[in-house]
């Protein structure tokens, strides 16, 4: 590992300040940044730890009623939130499908929004990587790309981003809050990330010293509390990256579809809102017709990037199994891992 200077500011301000100065970066649950600088992939001259940072770590539900989830709120502390778990299920179910409790308790909100690709290649030294060395090439195209990008992918890389949280959060419209050195904005989690295109260093909209303050999420989208589900599918039951996912909300009256949200995991080097799908839903009958034809739509643009031409089958798939799932209904109690093998059957495995 590199020899850094390491800094604890105590205000926000401090630790923007702080994280302009360049080769600087900020440390949270750690969980990912120290593995990636044991592995001399990121290589930081200063690590201001913002842990110590006040009144980031907390949830709370907004006098317009948004829910707003502090930068440092710790993924487990999400996931078990009443607020979350009712207004938001399909958050929970995410949150609750990631890593293991160990990494759940240590990571955290702003920390799972910014952690890095999972591309093999990139942590690999020896391989050619423009994300991680820009102009050198991508040996991914042409690797071992089975789980690599069919949406939104360019010639110069085709990383997938690997959260789970994000990808409930961009169906329900959540917006990010940056503290910067010209004061606070706000960006909706759609517009945060940049694809690829030829830069592809360049992931998200933020600036040097731009830290991540908190996530809100509209009280709007609590409508859709009674028809949300998140279905992760993976190489393995548990504590794996997804090789496909889908979080899905619906308002229903009676048997039609008034309103939809659809969004898909590791397609893309950002979580994917498929409006599309959305505009194929809305006006339907529930009914295998509609989650076929909506699945179709979400994939229409996809393109395999090599070996993975099956991703896409799989993802219509997985789209059309979770609209399925939430059109009927959220479960009292949902299984937080819906495709374990040691899952109860719906309504049996507690996580609240
Ligand atoms: C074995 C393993 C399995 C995992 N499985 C999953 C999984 O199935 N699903 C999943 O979604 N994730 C998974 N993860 C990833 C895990 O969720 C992330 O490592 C974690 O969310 C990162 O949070 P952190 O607080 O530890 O971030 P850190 O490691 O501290 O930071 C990550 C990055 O975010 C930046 N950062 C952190 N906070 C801020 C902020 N407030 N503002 C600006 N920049 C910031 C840091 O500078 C760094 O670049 C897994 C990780 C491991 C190690
Ligand atoms: S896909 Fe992206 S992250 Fe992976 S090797 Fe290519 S440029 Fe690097």
């Amino acid at each position: 590992m590199k020899r850094f200077d390491y800094s604890r500011p105590t205000s926000i301000a401090e630790a923007v300040a702080l994280g302009a100065q360049p080769g600087s970066v900020y440390l949270a649950g750690g969980t990912n940044l120290m593995d990636l600088m044991k592995g001399n992939v990121a290589r930081p001259t200063r690590v201001i730890d913002i842990t110590r940072l006040p009144g980031l770590d907390t949830i709370d539900v907004l006098q317009d009623g948004a829910l707003r989830i502090g930068a440092l709120a710790r993924n487990s502390d999400i996931a078990y939130h009443p607020e979350v778990s009712t207004r938001y299920p399909a958050v929970a179910e995410a949150l609750l499908s990631g890593a293991s409790a160990q990494l759940r308790n240590a990571a955290t909100a702003g920390g799972n929004l910014l952690q890095r690709t999972r591309c093999a290649y990139f942590f690999d030294l020896a391989s050619a990587c423009n994300k991680r060395e820009p102009g050198s090439g991508c040996d991914a195209m042409g690797g071992e790309n089975d789980l690599h990008a069919v949406l939104g992918w360019s010639p110069q890389c085709i990383a997938t981003h690997p959260s789970d949280f994000c990808v409930p959060l961009v169906a329900l419209d959540a917006v990010v809050e940056i503290e910067g050195r010209g004061g606070r904005r706000d960006v909706p989690l759609d517009a945060f990330y940049r694809l690829p295109g030829d830069e592809p260093q360049r992931e998200t909209v933020l600036e040097p010293g731009d830290l991540v303050v908190a996530i809100r999420i509209p009280a709007s989208s609590a409508g859709f509390a009674d028809h949300s589900r998140y279905l992760k599918v993976r190489e393995r039951t548990s504590y794996a990256f997804a090789a496909v996912s889908a979080a899905v909300a619906l308002k229903l009256d009676g048997s039609t579809i008034v309103e939809a949200r659809v969004a898909l995991g590791s397609v893309a080097l950002k979580p994917w809102r498929a409006r599309d799908a959305e505009r194929v839903l809305v006006g339907k009958t529930v009914g295998e017709a509609a989650f076929t034809e909506a699945a179709a739509a979400a994939l229409a643009d996809a393109k395999p990037s090599g070996h993975n031409a099956a991703k896409i089958e799989l993802a219509r798939r997985v789209v059309a199994r979770a609209i399925s799932l939430a059109a009927r209904g959220t479960p009292e109690h949902m299984p937080a891992l819906p495709a374990s093998v040691f899952a109860q059957p719906e309504g049996a495995a507690l996580h609240v």
